[in-house]
């Protein structure tokens, strides 16, 4: 294999051209940590392929030179998933060139897109051929669909929608000897023996590298409403997503709980932003759709709305009554965890519980960590129609955050094994990453841990993709 002969810097510089390839300290540091700037690693270079071909050269001559992998997309990975390791012997492949969309089919609904698309430009690809492709969260402008499926993320539509594993139909990856598998077929029904894709959504870069994916399309909503209601506590918060469930059926596409807290912190860090209904403790925001023109989804959500209010379980409620209105509702929403990293460090917790259970965890959590850290400041909000919380954590005024910063492992033993006792995942939609790998080992049956290794064995024996990530 040519790509193997010789040094490795010059190896790669042959595949992918002397400007794709960055070895100098400032220009490899972008890469080298993370969105919350908790890891910081260092990397023999930054390497960004412009095709599957040469991404699978790039790897084949790593491997040829037993060199660790970092695939890299829009690096907005909340668990240091993305970031190499501080050794410095990792070559991190940067998948931002591979950014086209190959092909549309509307009959099929379904587009083929490369792994380094934003997501954003994924979703207006869908929309100007007159479709939708729902995945939706707040780092889409930033994130790339390569990353989004092998974090299988989440986001605000999974009520409707599923998460993202749940939008693919094919994927083309290239493997840990440097050989492509393709399986871009648009198929809905093929049962010819074990799901192969599934082993990479969600794998974060350990098992391969996806270089492109054939999504599902949907018919884009051509009525859409967005409501922001005031609730006593998230009991109720419960009780309406389940009249809200009864009374829009799936059209209702999101349904995210926000506390008062969270509206306080985005209102402080970003003065442009306005509390929509001042004086209440939590709020739910409230999104349904519905792909007919004259559909009657926007009185039906009125309707609940009136309901709760005369029921007393609603407090008081808006309803955008424009896209302005709608899109500055879903920013609050959306500001919430750029205004926490702003204020400071803090502890997160992406957490899932079954909805049922949501209000008796809260309480029980809140108490057990009000005993162990008096003055805590509670940042909590997150998709609650899907069962899916972030469940921060900022230290007490006065306290310092350095401090703070080192009892995780203690708080994080009173959150997980409160969310364990209550049928839920210590991870709900960030992965594991390198933050997670202890609580991965602690929390997940070993029989679990063992099947995870025979297939990392099986796929990259030489554990050459993403080392130090995912498993313990
Ligand atoms: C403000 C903010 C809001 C967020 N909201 C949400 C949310 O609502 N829901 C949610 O699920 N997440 C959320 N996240 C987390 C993050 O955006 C997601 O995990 C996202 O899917 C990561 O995409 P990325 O392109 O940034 O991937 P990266 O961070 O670059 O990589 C993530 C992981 O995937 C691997 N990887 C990347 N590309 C490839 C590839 N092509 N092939 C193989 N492996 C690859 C990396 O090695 C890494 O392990 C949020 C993050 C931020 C900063």
């Amino acid at each position: 294999m040519a790509e193997s002969a010789g040094p490795l810097l010059p190896a790669l510089k042959s595949i992918v051209g002397e400007a794709n390839i960055l070895t100098a300290d400032e220009d490899v540091a972008p890469f080298c940590i993370d969105w919350r700037e908790r890891y910081r690693g260092r990397a023999r270079a930054v390497v960004r392929p412009g095709s599957t071909a040469e991404v699978a050269s790039v790897v084949r001559c790593c491997a040829a030179h037993s060199v660790p992998i970092v695939p890299q997309a829009g690096n907005t990975s909340l668990c240091g998933g993305a970031t190499p390791h501080a050794a410095g012997d990792e070559v991190v492949i940067s998948l931002s060139r591979l950014n086209r969309v190959r092909a549309i089919d509307k009959d099929n609904a379904t587009m083929t897109v490369e792994a380094g698309m934003p997501l954003a430009a994924v979703q207006d690809a869908a929309a100007q051929a007159g479709l939708l492709f729902p995945l939706s969260l707040a780092a889409e402008g930033s994130c790339q669909i390569g990353g989004n499926l092998s974090t299988n993320a989440g986001g605000t539509a999974v009520l409707r929608y599923g998460n993202a594993r749940d939008l693919v139909l094919g994927l083309e990856v290239v493997l840990a000897d440097g050989r492509m598998w393709e399986n871009l077929k648009g198929l809905r029904k093929d049962n010819t023996g074990y799901d192969l894709k599934q082993l990479f959504l969600g794998s974060e870069g350990t098992l391969g590298i996806i270089t492109a994916a054939l999504l599902k399309l949907f018919p884009k909503p051509r009525t859409s409403t967005t409501a922001w209601a005031a609730v006593a506590n998230v009991a109720v918060a419960v009780g309406l997503l389940g009249a809200m469930r009864a009374a829009l059926g799936d059209r209702l596409t999101g349904f995210e709980l926000v506390s008062a807290d969270c509206v306080a912190l985005a209102c402080a860090q970003f003065p442009a932003m306005t509390d929509p209904l001042p004086g209440h403790p939590w709020y739910v925001l409230i999104q349904a759709d519905d792909a007919a023109a004259n559909s009657p989804v926007t009185a039906e959500v009125e309707n609940a709305l009136a309901d709760a209010i005369a029921g007393g379980q609603v407090r008081d409620a808006t309803i955008a009554q424009s896209e302005s209105q709608a899109s500055a509702l879903w920013s609050l929403r959306e500001h919430i965890p750029d205004a926490q990293r702003r204020e400071g460090p803090n502890m997160k917790h992406d957490i899932s519980v079954p909805v049922s259970r949501i209000p008796v965890f809260l309480d029980r959590a809140r108490e057990a960590l009000d005993a162990a850290f008096p003055g805590l400041r509670y940042v909590v909000f997150g998709h609650l129609g899907d069962g899916n919380l972030h469940y921060n954590l900022s230290p007490p005024l006065g306290v310092e955050a350095a401090a703070f910063i080192a009892e995780t492992a203690r708080a994080n033993r009173i959150v997980y094994d409160l969310v364990a006792e209550h049928g839920g995942s210590f991870s709900a939609e960030h992965g594991i990453g390198q933050m997670k790998r202890a609580d991965l080992a602690h929390y997940k049956p070993a029989i679990d841990i063992e099947l995870m290794r025979r297939i990392k064995q099986a796929l990259d024996p030489h554990s050459l993709l993403n080392p130090g990530k995912v498993l313990p």
